[in-house]
C-alpha cells in the first residue's frame, strides 16, 4: 500500500517540479523574445526619426551617442530608388538595400536575408522637396532603418536549446527530487499508520481479557443453574470487576480516539484548581484508610486558571490513582499545588515502587506498563498517563517525572499562570 502511494507521490512531485520548471523557463523565454529587440528597435526608430533636411542637405541629426553601429539608415525615393545617405551617399551597402526594397512596414519586422537576420522599420518621410543637389529628381518617400540582429537571435536560440537540454538533464534530477520528497513525506504517514495499527491491536488485546473473564465466569455459573446468588457471588464479583475494567478501558479508548481526531474540545471556564484537588482528595480518603497509605496535601488556596474542570479532575485522579496503586501500605502520597508568578505547579509524589530508569521514557506511551501484572491487578489499563499528558498539553502545560526505582516517583505538572 505504501509503495504504490509513494510511487504516486513521486510521480505527482516530479510533475509539479517539471511543470514549474517548464513554466518558469517559458516565461523567461517569452519575456526575452519579446524584449530582446527593444533596445535595437528604440535606436532604429530614433535614428530614422532623426533624419532631417537642413539647408537642403541631408543630415542625420544624431541623437546623443552611443548609437548602435549596426544600424543603417536608407532612403527610398518616390520612384523606388534606395540610397544610403550617410556616411557615403549612394555607396553600395551590400545586400541591405535589396532587403529594404521588400520592406514597407511601419511595424518592426524581423527578416532573414542571405543567412542573416535583420530588423527593419520604414517610416514615411513627409517633405516633398529635393534634398540632394546632385540628385534633383530624388524625392524621399520613406526613411528605412535596418539593423542586423544576428547576435540577439543567436542568444535567443542558445537560450532555447540550453533550456531544452537543461530540462532533459533536469528530468533525472527532478525525478530523483520527487522520489526523495515522496519518501520523506511517507515517513510520518508510515509512523502514524504503524502507531495506529499498534493501538488497535493493543486495544483488542486489552479488551479480550475482561471479555474472556466475563464469558468464562458466566459459563461456569450456567453449569450450576440451581446455585444461589450467594453461592456464585465470587464469580459475580469477577464479572463485575471485569465489566468495570472494560467500561474504564472503553472510556479511555474513546477519549484518546477523540483526542486523535481532534474532536475532544475543552469546556473552558475559570476553574479553582485548589478546589478541584480538594474534591479529588476527598474521594481518596477511603482508599488511604483501606491501603494504609498516608496522604499529605499542601494546597495553596484559590489557585485559579482557565481550564476544563472535568479534565483537570481527571488528570488529578490519574496521578493520585497511580501514586496509590504503586505505593505499598505504610507509604506516603503527597500532593502539592501552588502558584508562582509565571506558572501553576501541581505535584504528586509517592514513596512507592518507583520506575526503573529504562522504563521512564515510555510511561506516557499508550498501553505501556512497567509491570503488567501489577497494573492489571490494580485495575490499570496503561492509558492513564497518556490521557494525563494529553490533558496537560491541551492546557498548554508540560508534565515531568522524576523517579527512582524502589524509592518512589514524583510527577510535576506546570501550567502557565493566567496573566492578571
Ligand atoms: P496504568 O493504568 O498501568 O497505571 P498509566 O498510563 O497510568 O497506566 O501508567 C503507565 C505505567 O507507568 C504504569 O503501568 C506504571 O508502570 C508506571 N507508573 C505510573 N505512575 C507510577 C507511579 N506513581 N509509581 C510507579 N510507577 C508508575
Amino acid at each position: 500500500m505504501f509503495k504504490s502511494t509513494q510511487r504516486q507521490l513521486t510521480v505527482l512531485n516530479s510533475m509539479v517540479f517539471l511543470f514549474v520548471f517548464v513554466v518558469f523557463n517559458a516565461i523567461i523565454y517569452g519575456y526575452l523574445s519579446l524584449k530582446i529587440f527593444d533596445w535595437v528597435d528604440a535606436d532604429m526608430l530614433a535614428q530614422a526619426e532623426a533624419f532631417r533636411v537642413k539647408n537642403r542637405h541631408s543630415v542625420v541629426a544624431n541623437p546623443p551617442p552611443p548609437y548602435d553601429p549596426r544600424i543603417f539608415i536608407l532612403l527610398r525615393s518616390t520612384d523606388g530608388r534606395i540610397i544610403n545617405p550617410v556616411p557615403f551617399r549612394k555607396v553600395d551597402s551590400g545586400n541591405i538595400p535589396a532587403l529594404a526594397v521588400a520592406m514597407d512596414s511601419e511595424q518592426f519586422k524581423t527578416e532573414t536575408y542571405q543567412g542573416h537576420v535583420y530588423r527593419v522599420i520604414s517610416i514615411p518621410y513627409t517633405h516633398t522637396e529635393t534634398i540632394f543637389e546632385d540628385e534633383p529628381d530624388f524625392f524621399v518617400e520613406r526613411v528605412i532603418a535596418v539593423s542586423i540582429v544576428d547576435s540577439e537571435v543567436k542568444l535567443l536560440d542558445n537560450f532555447f536549446w540550453i533550456t531544452v537540454a537543461g530540462g532533459l538533464a533536469g528530468v533525472i534530477g527532478i525525478c530523483l527530487a520527487g522520489y526523495f520528497l515522496a519518501k520523506r513525506a511517507m515517513v510520518p504517514i508510515q509512523a502514524a499508520w504503524s502507531r495506529q495499527q499498534q493501538f488497535v491491536s493493543d486495544a483488542s488485546h486489552e479488551l479480550r481479557s475482561p471479555i474472556t473473564g466475563i464469558y468464562s465466569n458466566a459459563e461456569l455459573m450456567l453449569r450450576h443453574p440451581t446455585h444461589t446468588i450467594a453461592q456464585e457471588s465470587q464469580r459475580l464479583e469477577v464479572i463485575m470487576t471485569e465489566s468495570r475494567r472494560m467500561t474504564k478501558l472503553i472510556a479511555s479508548l474513546l477519549t484518546l480516539a477523540r483526542a486523535d481526531a481532534k474532536k475532544a474540545e475543552l469546556q473552558l471556564e475559570r476553574v479553582d484548581i485548589s478546589e478541584v484537588i480538594e474534591v479529588a482528595i476527598e474521594r481518596f480518603q477511603a482508599v488511604t484508610e483501606l491501603s494504609h497509605i498516608k496522604l499529605i496535601s499542601h494546597i495553596q488556596p484559590k489557585v485559579e486558571m482557565v481550564a476544563d474542570r472535568d479534565r483537570m479532575h481527571q488528570l488529578i485522579v490519574i496521578l493520585m490513582d497511580n501514586a496509590f496503586k504503586y505505593t505499598l501500605p505504610g507509604g506516603i502520597v503527597r500532593i502539592d499545588c501552588y502558584q508562582t508568578e509565571q506558572q501553576i505547579v501541581l505535584q504528586v509524589q509517592d514513596t512507592g515502587t518507583g520506575i526503573a530508569a529504562e522504563h521512564v521514557p515510555y510511561i506516557f506511551d499508550r498501553f505501556f506498563r512497567a509491570d503488567k501484572a501489577r497494573s492489571r491487578e490494580s485495575g490499570g489499563t496503561g492509558l492513564g498517563l497518556s490521557i494525563g499528558k494529553w490533558i496537560v498539553e491541551k492546557h498548554k502545560g508540560k508534565i515531568e517525572v522524576q523517579s527512582e526505582y524502589g524509592q518512589g516517583s514524583q510527577f510535576t505538572v506546570f501550567f502557565p499562570a493566567d496573566k492578571k
